[in-house]
């Protein structure tokens, strides 16, 4: 396994890392079972967020007593000094720590610099040695290109998979020159990308640490073979990322659910996708009278846009989820997929 080096945070870690998000949707017995196995399974670097509900404390109460064994990330939504006061003290609470190893200002919307509050409290926390670095994760990829170049920050976190555009790859080539460490999520793109070997090989051709989103024991185990493992670029593999790219490429939703919630109570996140979920897992899953019904609510969207102005990828909501319901009103009507 490829050992990645945080830019100048220093932090060197296996090239396979744990998302905590998803942990926020099993008991905390499971989780913290879920957090160990993954340290006895080779697994350093651990990221969670003030923003995923109680994911701070089962990392916290999975990693007492050796904290200096793993490396922890934690966010904030702040937009004030108070509010990054309360969370960076929850969150170390929560942690049952006293330093987070990297602090990430959570979902930016542009970038902030020195004479910003929120910078300031970043760089007074480091110094307080509350938090060791300073990080930051957008989505936007124009806002990503300016934190790289505010040298400002040590990390960035920020989307890829092997869905990547050119202008992703050159981010990333941008954050190794910068010598800053290129932290990815979404790996899978949301759901979309289901071959784990592939998502794997892909990201080993580049200097980023993947932080999978894990929930269930299973997924850990495939993430964890990996150290046995090891997977490289082959040709088979890189016929899956054609075929993937070809089919998934252009304006698709990743599933990440900022723009909710929806004003008529679209679960826009599921539905704005359904074309392609329903083409790749067992279409019979997504045909079910939930998702019938989920689906037929599109018609009520009454076109207010909110929904538009919170999406990071800048999506045309309203009508990428027509396109959806016409397709799926098809193949209820037997289409095949
Ligand atoms: S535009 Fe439609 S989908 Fe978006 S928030 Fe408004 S009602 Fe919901
Ligand atoms: S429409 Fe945009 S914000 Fe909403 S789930 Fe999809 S990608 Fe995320």
């Amino acid at each position: 396994m490829k050992t990645i080096c945080l830019g100048k945070t220093g932090i060197s870690v296996p090239q396979n890392a744990f998302g905590a998000l998803p942990i926020q949707r099993v008991s905390e017995e499971e989780a913290v079972s879920l957090l160990r196995k993954a340290y006895e399974g080779g697994m350093r670097f651990f990221d969670t967020a003030r923003a995923y509900s109680d994911s701070e404390v089962k990392v916290g109460k999975a990693f007492e007593g050796m904290r200096d064994k793993v490396y922890i990330s934690s966010k904030t939504m702040a937009t004030t000094r108070e509010k990054f006061e309360e969370d960076l003290e929850t969150t170390l609470t929560n942690l049952k720590t006293d330093y987070i190893d990297i602090y990430q200002l959570h979902c930016a919307a542009r970038c902030y610099t020195e004479e910003d509050d929120l910078y300031q409290c970043l760089v007074e926390a480091k110094k307080q040695g509350r938090i060791r670095h300073i990080g930051i994760t957008a989505h936007k990829i124009g806002v990503a290109e300016d934190i790289v170049k505010s040298g400002l920050y040590e990390t960035l976190q920020f989307p890829f998979s092997y869905l990547a555009s050119e202008r992703d790859i050159a981010l990333v080539q941008s954050c190794k020159e910068a010598d800053m460490g290129f932290i990815a999520m979404k790996g899978l793109s949301g759901g979309l990308l289901t071959n784990s070997e592939a998502c794997m090989a892909f990201m080993s051709q580049y200097d980023v640490l993947p932080i999978w989103g894990i929930q269930r024991q299973s997924e850990l185990d495939e993430w964890l073979g990996f150290f046995e493992n090891e997977v490289t670029i082959t040709k088979k593999i890189k016929n899956v990322i054609e075929k993937d790219r070809n089919e998934l490429l252009g304006e698709f939703c990743r599933g990440c659910g900022y723009c909710m919630p929806c004003t008529v109570d679209i679960t826009i996140n599921q539905c704005a996708r359904m074309s392609q979920m329903i083409r790749r897992a067992p279409s019979q899953n997504w045909l079910t009278e939930h998702w019938q019904n989920e689906m037929m609510k599109i018609d009520s969207c009454v076109n207010c846009y909110m929904c538009k102005t919170r999406c990071p990828y800048e999506l045309d909501i309203p009508n990428l989820l027509r396109k959806n319901l016409k397709d799926y009103k098809e193949i209820l009507a037997g289409k095949k997929v």
